[in-house]
């Protein structure tokens, strides 16, 4: 059975034909520009493919509420073209199959909960740390949505006292988004990520952020398991920091089985950067069985 998957991001479009086990067969990107532009490319690429389903994990702001008059659009998003754009409604109306829809970094935590390192827990986290830094969530064995779904890349931090770097969030000075991102680290010391590789101090701090953030989702959501995906990841060094200043921060007062095999409890991304395009075949997958 063929499924078709759609990482929508602010750049690029992934497409992809993928199967019931979640192989992909086939995958191409598109640029990311207009509706106008792009919603065609991608129409004429899934057409004529046989796909019984077709599972979208987009940017957003998206509105995943069914009930609601707006589901399946992107909302508020700062790239312009897409404000209030019916994303699931135009490929529904041109491809004719059941559309799955969740938040980007929700598919990757799905792809990871279905054939990755989280596979078989009922409670999880996938956190991106890229562009933007997203949070996707697996609860009670769902995808946890709610009013809108979790933002949780711009939860509010503290500040190191040797930072002076104002930030690119332009909503809040002191959120992870806007402290711990590619471009963050960029702007913060005039180099690419990947150029400061051996800076010590860019990856302390960094693990310094992305701690409190985790150390925050740890005691409200009680994840089984923390993934770390996205392409500041890459840097392995920051897997051990962060571990250790999870420790330093939660003191003790979580003291579960899996905080005491930390190593395997904070974990990189296993599904070498398919596990967004993977989580989509499975949104195609769980939206046919909804509708079936
Ligand atoms: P996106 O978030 O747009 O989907 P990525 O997850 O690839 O895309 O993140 C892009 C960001 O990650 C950029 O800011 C880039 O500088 C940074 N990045 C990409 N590769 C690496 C790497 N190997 N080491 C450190 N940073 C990286
Ligand atoms: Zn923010």
């Amino acid at each position: 059975m063929l499924f078709g998957a759609l990482e929508a991001g602010g750049t690029k479009m992934v497409l992809a034909i993928g199967n019931e086990n979640g192989e992909i067969l086939d995958q191409m990107s598109i640029p990311t520009e207009t509706p106008d532009i792009t919603v065609p490319r991608i129409i004429e690429y899934f057409k004529d493919k046989n796909i019984e389903a077709i599972g979208v994990g987009s940017f957003g702001p998206v509105d995943l509420d069914r009930n609601s008059k707006t589901y399946g659009y992107i909302t508020s998003t700062p790239k312009l073209p897409w404000v209030n754009y019916d994303i699931v409604g135009s490929i529904k109306k041109e491809l004719q199959v059941p559309v799955g829809f969740d938040t980007d970094v929700n598919a990757s935590a799905l792809g990871e909960a279905t054939w990755g390192t989280m596979k078989g827990l009922d409670s999880g986290i996938y956190i991106t740390v890229g562009t933007g830094v997203g949070v996707g969530v697996l609860a009670n064995g769902k995808l946890l949505h709610g009013m809108l779904h979790p933002e949780a890349g711009h939860v509010l931090i503290s500040k190191h006292p040797d930072d002076h770097f104002e930030g690119v969030c332009p909503y809040h000075p002191n959120c992870l988004e806007a402290l711990a991102t590619g471009p963050s680290i960029e702007k913060r010391w005039g180099k690419k990520a990947i150029e400061l590789a051996d800076r010590n101090e860019v990856w302390e701090l960094e693990a310094y952020y992305l701690a409190q953030g985790i150390v925050n989702y740890i005691l409200t959501l009680s994840p089984h398991k923390i993934v770390l995906g996205g392409g500041v990841m890459h840097q392995e060094q920051l897997f051990p920091l962060i571990r250790q200043q999870v420790l330093k921060l939660m003191n003790g007062y979580i003291n579960t089985e899996q905080m005491k095999d930390i190593d395997n409890y904070i974990v990189p991304a296993s599904l070498n950067d398919d596990q967004g395009i993977m989580g989509c075949i499975q949104l195609a997958k769980l939206e046919l069985q909804r509708q079936a």
